[in-house]
């Protein structure tokens, strides 16, 4: 379906709304900025800077993604982590912006390294789609992602489980299964400590990782069904040239390949 210019401008609109538009400037690199601390707490949370950048520095060179510049920014937050596109004035994707609940640093589980580089491996997959999709697509899928804030119980609900399901499955066909699910085990850790909410059961179990990760074809079917429910064709397209081939060589796919 092609939207006509109402339409187009009403997703523009949307994908306004969603994402803040940022200036053109230099390509690749990462960033990080803390907001909403005060100058003891920034203090605390700069000391993880490092950290942050060596888990970043990991996942980006797997994904071969160094053209895109990683925006990180430490703040109060409801999940683990969220990552918008960043796009230029000419509607290209640029790079990744991750917000990063900044409790987890102020409350650092014992295996921090790992949850940081499955937090990682899960947020930038999303800044890759992002890389990976036509303007037509990346309108499409901020109006859906839009729709799903604005009504989380309605109609868009199965859709952005899929996505999300699909993002888990991207970092696990690069190998970052075991850093995945200890994330996800902070992520539970957070939630059941601090704020329950019902999203949970949008991203993948510990089991299903482990699963999906040792066996290429439950693998590869759970990337079928979930592209086949998320419908973006650009996205679709890249999975097929560049994620489904990764998931023939079982070697990426050990779960301690990371441990
Ligand atoms: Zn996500």
């Amino acid at each position: 379906m092609t939207p006509g210019p109402r339409a187009i401008s009403a997703l523009l609109l949307a994908l306004a709304l969603l994402i803040p538009l940022s200036a053109c400037g230099a390509r690749g690199g990462t960033i990080i900025t803390i907001r909403g601390s005060d100058p003891d707490e920034a203090e605390a949370l700069r000391a993880y800077f490092p950290r942050i950048e060596t888990a970043v520095d990991e996942v980006v060179a797997a994904y071969g993604i160094e053209h895109l510049t990683v925006r990180v920014i430490i703040k109060p937050l409801g999940g683990l982590g969220e990552t918008t596109p960043e796009i230029s004035y000419t509607a290209r994707v640029f790079g990744g912006s991750v917000s990063l609940n900044k409790r987890l640093l102020l409350d650092p589980p014992d295996n921090l390294d790992e949850v940081l580089l499955g937090l990682f491996a899960h947020e930038l997959a999303h800044a890759m789609h992002y890389d990976a999709m036509n303007t037509v697509d990346l309108i499409i899928f901020g109006q859906r992602y839009l729709a799903f804030y604005n009504n989380p119980n309605g109609a868009n609900q199965k859709w952005a489980r899929s996505y999300e399901r699909l993002t888990d499955l991207t970092a696990i066909a690069h190998g970052f299964a075991g850093p995945l699910a200890a994330q996800k085990q902070a992520s539970t850790h957070n939630i059941e400590k601090y704020r329950p909410r019902k999203v949970w059961d949008f991203y993948l179990t510990g089991d299903e990782i482990a699963l999906a990760a040792m066996d290429g074809s439950d693998l590869t079917q759970r990337i079928d069904a979930r592209l086949e429910e998320v419908k973006l064709p650009s996205l679709t397209n890249w999975a097929k040239r560049r994620l489904l081939p990764l998931v023939e060589q079982p070697e990426t796919l050990a779960l301690s390949t990371h441990d």
